[in-house]
């Protein structure tokens, strides 16, 4: 018979916070996988757990993942422990998960802590739809590409980032979204210096200027008017032509509309220029 993957969420920073049921399956299992086997250590012996611990992450997933899996389809069960809160958010457990799924390997979840959820329910801003963006690249373009996909969402947007970034990534999002959007900038949740600053993107570059960023981060943001991102779209349902036109009825130049429209459509200027104008002359003949 095949062991058993569990996914135990571990603390975010409170040790209070673990649960009955993950002791039980870390003291249960015969292998503790651990992100961080040094942090992991630190928990078990806390909670005078003894178990043989390996490492599972970013730079070893493949072979260790393989090896995991191994011993799943020998019999034993194993528990899959993140650096903190819920594996497979944000870390390398997702693809174990699907390595087992692939193979038939039962898995099972032993739920707990996740910075996401506990950040999303002190932000202040609408808990009813959001959606999770994990990290931004580091590469700016994808960066810039991965805000604008999320530009006009009007769910609640939930990012992390690290300490050193949070400055930079507050400056793109103020480009992307605007100042005036909504944010609550959440830091250090169930830890002695646990903070939540709710205030506009504007106010948090400001803040942020004269206070050095420290600690662990959850960005929220308040989703898109929906008035506002239902005519940012509009042209999603009109031809190229009437588009452009419509710029150019407000007071833009055709060149300026053109180029507008181009990026509305993540087109190339030269493509819709060329389109234009060949819109143009058919309606001319
Ligand atoms: N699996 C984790 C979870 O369930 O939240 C997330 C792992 S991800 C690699 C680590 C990121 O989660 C951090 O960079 C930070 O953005 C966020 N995070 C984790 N613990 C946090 C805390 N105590 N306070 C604020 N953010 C935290």
């Amino acid at each position: 018979m095949t062991g058993k993957l569990y996914l135990c969420a571990t603390p975010i920073g409170n040790l209070g916070d673990v649960s009955a049921r993950c002791l039980e399956a870390l003291a249960a299992a015969d292998l503790v996988a651990a992100e961080d086997t040094r942090r992991t250590l630190q928990l078990l012996n806390h909670f005078e757990i003894t178990k043989p611990l390996t490492s599972y992450h970013e730079h070893n997933k493949r072979e260790k993942g393989a090896y995991i899996i191994s011993l799943l389809e020998n019999g034993k069960n194993v528990a899959l422990v993140s650096d903190a809160g819920t594996p497979a958010i944000s870390d390398p457990g997702e693809d174990l998960v699907k390595m087992c799924i692939e193979r038939g390997i039962e898995v099972t979840s032993v739920p707990g802590p996740a910075a996401l959820i506990s950040a999303l329910i002190l932000s202040g801003l609408s808990t009813s739809r959001f959606a999770f963006e994990g990290f931004l690249s580091v590469n700016k373009r994808h960066r810039a590409k991965h805000l604008e996909s999320v530009k006009n969402d009007t769910r609640t947007l939930i990012f992390y980032e690290a300490p050193h970034k949070l400055i930079s990534t507050i400056e793109d999002m103020r480009k992307v979204f605007g100042g005036e959007r909504r944010a609550a900038i959440v830091r250090e949740l169930t830890k002695i210096h646990e903070e939540v600053k709710r205030c506009t993107l504007d106010e948090a570059a400001e803040f942020y200027s004269e206070n050095k960023p420290r600690g662990e981060y959850v960005i929220v943001i308040e989703g898109a008017d929906e008035k506002e991102a239902a005519s940012e779209n509009e042209w999603e349902d009109i031809p190229l032509k009437q588009h452009i036109d419509k710029y150019i009825a407000g007071g833009m130049t055709s060149k300026e509309a053109i180029k507008r429209a181009a990026a509305d459509r993540g087109l190339p200027k030269r493509e819709v220029y060329n389109e234009y104008h060949k819109g143009a002359k058919a309606s001319e003949e």
